[in-house]
């Protein structure tokens, strides 16, 4: 039996959507098929996250294929994914430190030159092993098509990313398991 955390009442795990936006800092993360722990006593109904570096990846592998025009948030998310200072993403890609700011701060809107720019070294530093997926975003983010801007929310299904001898995860599918969610190329 799982006991809940605040009241030690009986709890049981279930399947709901999360918005997992105070976390990450970007406008909207919403996590289809998070397990919650819910307490039947006291109605107690807290997300059980998959590991944070697995999420930071995950939203990672969504931005970087969103169609061009990505919001400040998501830039800084990058930047800080990255672990580098506005100062030195913009000397790697070729601006200053101000434009970076401006960018994050939705002042001005980032060009597709530097956009792309960021989106590889996003790809080139954490997913150097995927060589179709830099493909993609470079023909993306160079097609002369008018493509939609970002989505300003990521959708990110998260009941694959739980190890399973971690968790006693729940017998019955997941809730929303047929929602629409971003499809992510491996
Ligand atoms: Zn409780």
């Amino acid at each position: 039996m799982t006991r809940c955390l605040r009241c030690h009442g009986h709890a049981e795990y279930q399947w709901d959507d999360h918005e997992y936006r105070s976390e990450s800092g970007l406008d909207s993360v919403l996590l289809t098929n998070c397990l919650f722990l819910h307490c039947r006593t006291c109605g107690e109904h807290s997300p059980v996250l998959p590991n944070a570096l697995t999420l930071t990846t995950l939203i990672l592998e969504s931005l970087v294929v969103q169609p061009p025009g990505l919001p400040g948030t998501a830039i800084r998310f990058m930047r800080k994914a990255l672990r580098l200072t506005a100062q030195t993403l913009a000397e790697r890609i070729g601006t200053t430190r101000e434009e970076v700011s401006r960018w994050e701060n939705d002042r001005v809107a980032i060009s597709p030159h530097f956009e792309l720019k960021l989106r590889l070294e996003v790809i080139d530093g954490l997913f150097s092993h995927r060589p179709v997926l830099r493909q993609n975003v470079v023909a993306a983010m160079t097609a002369t098509n008018d493509a939609k801007g970002a989505s300003r929310q990521v959708i990110i299904d998260a009941s694959p990313h739980y190890p399973p001898h971690v968790l006693p995860l729940p017998e019955e599918k997941p809730i929303s398991a047929n929602r629409a969610r971003v499809e992510i190329e491996h």
